[in-house]
């Protein structure tokens, strides 16, 4: 069944060929062309001889890129225990219905299809993000979308009360946006992006790098506040009868400046704490196991290995092996379950 993968126990009944034990996909699925009917139905079990894979119970010789991925795979040695289901969507062996969702979704569906995923990691406040969100997906009522919508009304904008009030007209392309963005100062490597599709409008101002600043705060900043601002504003003058401000800029830039040196990511200190780290000895009587696991890529060849000393430091034994091919986290647990068992 899709999704569903197995956890092979020490008493396992898995095949060999067909159960999902390694990562995410049965053994079948990473090689291709006929198996012969008479290796088709071996099971794990009589694959491993001793606590040794035993490559010559099948009549063919398996890549070593798939060897890897086998001998790489964790299998209980210990106690009598069956194999386990987990579910393979989630990192965690966990169901949940989002990743069941994603799973159930047609190949073609998976991906990028989404494009404003960027709108949840700006430097801004949550209200703007979400604003930036409604322009996103043209949701913003303006007159265009409220008349788009069905409610009888003039799609006219009420500031300039000459063309059709859209979004990107309210945001950019009516006059008094034109002036606010004149005297707010766009910075010369962003100039042509006001002539771009709103979405790409938005996004390119909104990501771009943070040393390109504007009165000493960064620009992807300062522009969140601007959008922000001429929608505020024009509410203002649409539901309180307000007159056009022509300072708006200024008080667009103080909020940007504010918000920056107050709550913005880039200010905001990383404490780094210095420590010593050494080695220390056991208590008496006592020996201690240090391991290490790592891979070339994530997942990628993998190895490991490790020692015990005394609680004189004195060497006691050493390990060290190829684990095969994993991911870097599993490579410190094979590291790690590798000197357990040698302590034992
Ligand atoms: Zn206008």
């Amino acid at each position: 069944m899709k999704g569903i993968g197995w956890n092979v126990g020490s008493n396992s009944t898995l095949k060999f060929w067909s159960d999902n034990w390694v990562k995410d996909k049965s053994v079948r699925e990473l090689i291709q062309g006929p198996i012969c009917q008479a290796v088709q139905e071996i099971t794990i079990e009589e694959m491993r001889q001793g606590g040794e894979w035993h490559w010559n119970a099948i009549s063919f010789y398996l890549p070593p890129c798939i060897k890897g991925r086998i001998i790489a795979t964790p299998i209980q040695i210990y106690g009598e225990k069956g194999d386990s289901m987990s579910w393979k969507a989630s990192k965690d062996g966990e169901f949940t219905v989002a990743s069941a969702y994603t799973l159930a979704r047609p190949e073609e569906e998976h991906g990028d299809g989404f494009k404003g995923s960027w709108i949840w990691k700006i430097d801004s406040l949550p209200r703007i993000c979400n604003f930036l969100w409604l322009c996103h997906h043209n949701s913003v009522p303006v007159m265009e979308v409220i008349v788009a919508r069905g409610i009888d009304c003039e799609a006219v904008c009420p500031l300039c009360n000459s063309d059709a009030e859209t979004i990107i007209h309210m945001l950019r392309d009516c006059p008094f946006a034109v002036a606010f963005w004149r005297k707010i100062g766009v910075p010369s490597d962003l100039k042509s992006t006001f002539s771009l599709d709103i979405l790409k409008w938005l996004e390119t101002n909104c990501v771009c790098n943070s040393l390109i600043k504007v009165k000493g705060c960064p620009w992807k900043t300062v522009f969140t506040f601007a959008v922000w601002s001429l929608w505020k504003h024009r509410n203002r003058v649409v539901f309180e009868n307000t007159t056009l401000n022509p300072k708006l800029h200024d008080s667009c830039l103080k909020q940007a400046i504010e918000y920056v040196y107050c709550v913005g990511k880039s200010f905001r200190t990383i404490q780094v704490r210095y420590s010593n780290v050494k080695w220390n000895r056991p208590m008496g009587g006592w020996c201690k196991l240090n391991s290490d696991g790592a891979s070339l890529g994530n997942p990628g060849r993998a190895g490991g290995g490790g020692l015990i000393r005394d609680h004189r430091g004195a060497w006691v034994r050493g390990y060290t092996r190829n684990i095969g091919f994993t991911t870097s986290v599993i490579a410190e647990f094979w590291a790690l379950r590798d000197g357990l068992q040698l302590a034992l």
